[in-house]
C-alpha cells in the first residue's frame, strides 16, 4: 500500500467505492488523513463501511473543509451530466482528481511509465511491465489494468510505476508526469463523457501535458489523429518523440509486421511464434513496449527474452485448449466489432461464437473477414440482428448459449477432421444478457473448451 503521509492536514471526499475508491479509502485511513466516503450503490458502501469508510449523504458535506473530490474515473463529472457530488465540487472551487494523482504526489521520486490509446492499453502495460521484471528491473504494474494505484507498493526512486491510464483517469491528472509516456492509437470511443473525438482526444493528450527534458513519449502513428500527436510532440523541445509504425520503416522510430519487429538501428525481432501475441495490433503493442524498454535502457537480447516469455492477458485471444489441431480460443474481452476484427484477422479457419448484447452496427463491418470463417455459431440477444447480417454470406446456426454453442462448434470441426481451425469466442458484444461481465463469460468459456473429451489445457492456469 502507498504512504499518503505526504498528504497530512489535507482532506478528501471519495465518490465511487469500487477497486480504486476502496484502496483510496484504505491508504487515506491508514495515514490518518481524513476522508468521507459515498457511493449511490448501497453494496458498495456497506463494502466501504466495512473496512471503516465514514459514510457522507453528499447533501451533508461541508465543502469548505474538502481540499478534493477524489472520484472513481468511471463515474462522469462534466459529460454527459455530471455526477451531483462533482457538481458540487466544482462549484465550491474543489479540484478532481483521481488516485493515480495521489500516488503521483505520494512517490515523486519514483519513475512513472504511463501507457495510453484506445485498444491495447492492458496487453502494452502488461508486456512492458512482464519484459522489465524479467529484465530484474523493480516495477508495479496498475491503474486501470485492474490493480488500484495505492494498492501498489512504494517504490521511490528505485523503481518504475507502469500504469495503464484511460481517458477518464487522464483528465483528473494535475501534477503527474509521465517520464515515458506511450499513445498506441485512437479511434473514436467514450464520445458521451468527451463531447467529441477532439474532446476525447485532448483528454488522452494529457497523458504528455507535464512532461519534461529528457522524458520520451511512444506514439503509434497508424492513425490520422495519432499522426497529429506526433506531429506536436516531435515539436517540443526537449522531448524524445519515438513513432511507431506498421510496415514503413519510419526514422528514429519502430516498426513492425506479421511478427517482424524493426528498431531505429535496423535490429530486427522476429516473435510471430509467441502466441500470446498474435496479429498486427499486438506487434503495435509489441514495438511500443520495445521502445519503451530500449529508452530505459534495457539491453536487446533481455526484450527479446521478456516479448517471447510474455504469458498474455486472460480473455483476450487466449488459447485455453486444443482439441487434436484445433485450438480453442477466449478473446472475450472483444465486446465490440472492431476488437472482433483484431481476432479475425489473425487466424484462418475459424469457428466463430459471437453473440450478446450488440452494440451500433452489429457485426456488419467484419464482412472483409468472412472468407475466414467456416461455420458462425449465434448466441444471446444479438441472435437475429446478426442472423440478418449474416444471410447469405457465411454458413450460422442459432444456438442459444454459449455451452450450446460451444459443443455444436466442437461437434462441426471434429466433423471437418484434420486441419488447423480455431474455435473462436470473440463476441463483438457486451455479455451482460447473460453473463455478469465479460471475464465471468471468458472464464465459463475457458472452463467449457478445458472439459470438452480429449481436450488438452493451454496457456495460463484458469
Ligand atoms: P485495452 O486495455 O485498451 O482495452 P487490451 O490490451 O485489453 O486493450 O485489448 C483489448 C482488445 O483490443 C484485444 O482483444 C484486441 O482485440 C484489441 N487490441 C489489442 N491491441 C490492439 C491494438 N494495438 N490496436 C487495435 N486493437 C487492439
Amino acid at each position: 500500500m502507498i504512504d499518503l503521509g505526504v498528504l497530512k492536514g489535507s482532506s478528501f471526499v471519495v465518490l465511487g467505492l469500487a477497486r480504486s475508491g476502496l484502496a483510496t479509502v484504505r491508504a487515506l485511513r491508514a495515514a490518518a488523513i481524513e476522508c468521507m466516503a459515498w457511493d449511490d450503490n448501497a453494496p458498495a458502501r456497506e463494502a466501504a463501511a466495512e473496512i471503516g469508510a465514514s459514510l457522507v449523504e453528499p447533501a451533508a458535506i461541508d465543502w469548505s473543509a474538502v481540499t478534493a473530490l477524489v472520484i472513481s474515473p468511471g463515474i462522469p463529472n462534466r459529460l454527459p451530466k455530471p455526477h451531483r457530488v462533482a457538481a458540487a465540487a466544482r462549484a465550491a472551487g474543489k479540484a478532481i482528481i483521481c488516485d493515480i494523482e495521489l500516488l503521483a504526489r505520494a512517490q515523486p521520486q519514483a519513475r512513472y511509465v504511463a501507457i495510453t490509446g484506445t485498444n491495447g492499453k492492458s496487453t502494452t502495460t502488461a508486456l512492458i511491465g512482464h519484459i522489465l521484471r524479467a529484465a530484474g528491473r523493480r516495477c508495479e504494474v496498475g491503474g486501470n489494468i485492474g490493480r488500484g494505484a495505492l494498492d501498489l507498493a512504494p517504490l521511490g526512486a528505485e523503481g518504475s510505476y507502469v500504469l495503464e491510464l484511460s481517458s477518464y483517469q487522464l483528465e483528473l491528472l494535475k501534477t503527474f508526469r509521465a517520464h515515458v509516456a506511450v499513445w498506441l492509437n485512437i479511434t473514436p470511443d467514450h464520445i458521451d463523457r468527451h463531447g467529441d473525438l477532439a474532446g476525447y482526444v485532448t483528454a488522452k493528450e494529457n497523458i504528455f501535458a507535464r512532461q519534461q527534458l529528457g522524458d520520451c513519449a511512444v506514439i503509434g502513428i497508424d492513425d490520422e489523429p495519432s499522426r497529429n500527436v506526433h506531429r506536436r510532440l516531435a515539436a517540443r523541445p526537449g522531448i524524445a518523440a519515438i513513432p511507431v509504425r506498421l510496415e514503413e520503416p519510419v526514422p528514429g522510430g519502430v516498426t513492425y509486421r506479421a511478427g517482424q519487429l524493426v528498431d531505429a538501428d535496423g535490429y530486427a525481432v522476429d516473435f510471430s511464434d509467441v502466441p500470446t501475441l498474435p496479429g498486427d495490433h499486438n506487434g503495435q503493442n509489441a514495438a511500443c513496449a520495445w521502445a519503451v524498454c530500449r529508452w530505459l535502457e534495457v539491453p536487446r537480447e533481455k526484450i527479446v527474452d521478456g516479448i517471447k516469455s510474455y504469458p498474455g492477458l486472460p480473455h483476450r485471444q487466449e488459447q485455453v485448449a486444443a482439441v487434436g489441431n484445433v485450438v480453442y480460443i477466449n478473446d472475450s474481452k472483444a465486446t465490440n466489432a472492431d476488437a472482433t476484427a483484431r481476432a479475425l484477422s489473425s487466424y484462418r479457419d475459424i469457428y466463430w461464437i459471437l453473440g450478446g448484447q450488440a452494440k451500433e452496427g452489429g457485426v456488419a463491418p467484419l464482412a472483409p473477414w468472412f472468407d475466414r470463417i467456416r461455420h458462425a455459431f449465434l448466441i444471446g440477444e444479438a441472435t437475429e440482428l446478426f442472423a440478418g447480417q449474416l444471410e447469405g454470406k457465411l454458413p450460422y446456426s442459432r444456438c442459444g448459449d454459449l455451452k450450446s454453442a460451444l459443443d455444436a462448434a466442437h461437434a462441426h470441426a471434429e466433423r471437418v477432421g484434420q486441419g488447423a481451425a480455431v474455435v473462436l469466442l470473440s463476441p463483438a458484444c457486451a455479455s451482460w444478457d447473460q453473463w455478469k461481465s465479460y471475464e465471468h463469460r471468458g472464464d465459463a468459456f475457458r472452463a467449457m473448451a478445458r472439459a470438452l473429451p480429449g481436450a488438452k489445457s493451454l496457456g495460463r492456469a484458469a
